[in-house]
C-alpha cells in the first residue's frame, strides 16, 4: 500500500514527531526530528504512544498491553489455517495462543500478555523476562512442526487500548486540522485498511462514506487533561 501510495506521489519520511505547528487553534503541521512540515492534516497514529499526543492535544487516554511472538520457519509443512487454541499452562494459568501459518514458509504464534508499562521510546520494547521460553515450551508441547522448527524471530509487541475498548477514529474536537486513529487492541491490522479508508474520506470529503464514525469518536471519552467534572460525563 505504501508503494501504490509514493507511485501516486506520496512520500514516506521515517522519523520522530516532537510537536505539532500551530496557527491558532488550528493544526498545519509536525515537527519531525527539528524540521518542520507543513500539512493540511496531522492523524495521530502512534499506536499506544498515541498517549504522548496528550501533551499536545485535548485527547482520551490509550494505554498499552504487551504480547510475545515468535516466527518460526516452518516452510510449507503447515496447512494455512490460523489456530485460536485455549492452553492450560498449570495451576491457575490458561493462555490463549494464535497460531498463523503465511504464505511466505513462515509460522506466526503469539500469547503470553502482560501488563508491563510501556517504555517511552517505541524502539526499546522488549519481551519480558523468561516470556519467550515460556512461548516456545508452549509451542513445543501443541506442535511437534514447530517443536523441530528453527524461531527466526522472538519479540514482544504493545497493542493500543482505549478505556470502553473501541478504537478512536475522526477528528479531534477543537483542534482543527488534527485526526486521530489508534486504539484497535487486538485487531489493528484487520482493521487497519477500513480506518485508513474512513480517515481519508473524512479528510477529503469532511465525512466518511465507507464506515460510520460516530461510535468511535474521540469526543466520547474524557480528554486525559479534562477536569473530573467532565470524566463523570463519560460513558
Ligand atoms: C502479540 C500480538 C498479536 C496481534 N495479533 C493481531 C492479529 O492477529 N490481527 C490484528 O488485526 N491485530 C493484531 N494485533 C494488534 C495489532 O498489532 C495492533 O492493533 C496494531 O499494530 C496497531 O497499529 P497502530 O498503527 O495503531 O500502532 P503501532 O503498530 O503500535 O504503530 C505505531 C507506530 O508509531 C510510531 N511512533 C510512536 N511515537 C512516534 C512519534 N512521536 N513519531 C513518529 N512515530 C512514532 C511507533 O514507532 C510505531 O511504529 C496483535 C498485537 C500483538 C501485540
Amino acid at each position: 500500500m505504501m508503494h501504490a501510495a509514493q507511485e501516486r506521489g506520496a512520500e514516506l519520511r521515517i522519523g520522530t514527531v516532537t510537536g505539532l505547528a500551530r496557527q491558532g487553534g488550528d493544526v498545519v503541521g509536525v515537527d519531525l526530528d527539528g524540521e518542520r512540515l507543513e500539512g493540511d492534516a496531522v492523524v495521530i497514529a502512534m499506536g499506544p504512544w498515541s498517549v504522548l499526543a496528550t501533551r499536545w492535544l485535548s485527547l482520551p487516554p490509550v494505554f498499552g498491553m504487551k504480547g510475545h511472538s515468535l516466527v518460526f520457519e516452518t516452510e510449507e509443512t503447515l496447512p494455512p489455517e490460523a489456530l485460536f487454541l485455549e492452553y492450560d499452562e498449570g495451576p491457575g494459568s490458561i493462555l490463549s495462543p494464535e497460531v498463523f501459518p503465511r504464505a511466505d514458509g513462515t509460522t506466526y504464534v503469539c500469547a503470553i500478555s502482560s501488563d508491563a508499562p510501556l517504555p517511552v521510546d517505541p524502539a526499546s520494547v522488549v519481551p519480558d523476562d523468561g516470556a519467550i521460553d515460556r512461548l516456545r515450551g508452549l509451542c513445543d508441547r501443541v506442535s511437534p512442526v514447530l517443536a523441530n522448527s528453527r524461531v527466526i524471530a522472538s519479540q514482544a509487541c504493545f497493542r493500543p487500548l482505549t478505556q470502553d475498548g473501541l478504537p478512536l477514529i475522526g477528528a479531534i474536537p477543537g483542534a482543527r486540522g488534527a485526526y486521530i486513529a489508534t486504539g484497535h487492541s487486538v485487531w489493528g491490522i484487520l482493521n487497519a485498511p477500513a480506518t485508513a479508508e474512513a480517515i481519508a474520506e473524512l479528510i477529503l470529503d469532511g465525512a466518511a462514506k465507507t464506515v460510520d464514525l460516530s461510535p468511535f469518536s474521540p469526543a466520547r471519552l474524557a480528554a486525559l487533561d479534562a477536569p473530573a467534572s467532565s470524566s463523570l460525563a463519560s460513558p
